[in-house]
């Protein structure tokens, strides 16, 4: 009888459509999983984000700044206020 063996573990089948099955359910999903670990994203970005905000909103409470420096930072601030994902 032919003998069908995993080339992960070793486990043998005798039907090669149970091997393929058990190395789906057994080897496929945990190398997946790993992965999917691996890929989670840093999360020095978007603290640098929400620092930068801090320092526009700084900048935009100054009494000196000129009405085009206000817009510029009310431009930019928009645009790093997008970068942050709404946590609410
Ligand atoms: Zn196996």
């Amino acid at each position: 009888m032919a003998e069908y063996k995993c080339k992960y573990c070793g486990e043998a089948f005798d039907k090669p459509l149970a091997l393929a099955w058990h190395v789906r359910s057994n080897h496929k999903r945990a190398k997946k999983r790993a992965k999917k670990v691996a890929a989670k994203p840093e999360p020095a970005p978007m603290s640098k984000a929400l620092e930068a905000m801090g320092v526009l909103k700084g900048l935009q409470a100054s009494p000196n700044l000129s009405d085009e420096g206000k817009k510029l930072l009310g431009d930019v601030a928009k645009t790093v206020e997008g970068l942050i994902p709404k946590s609410k």
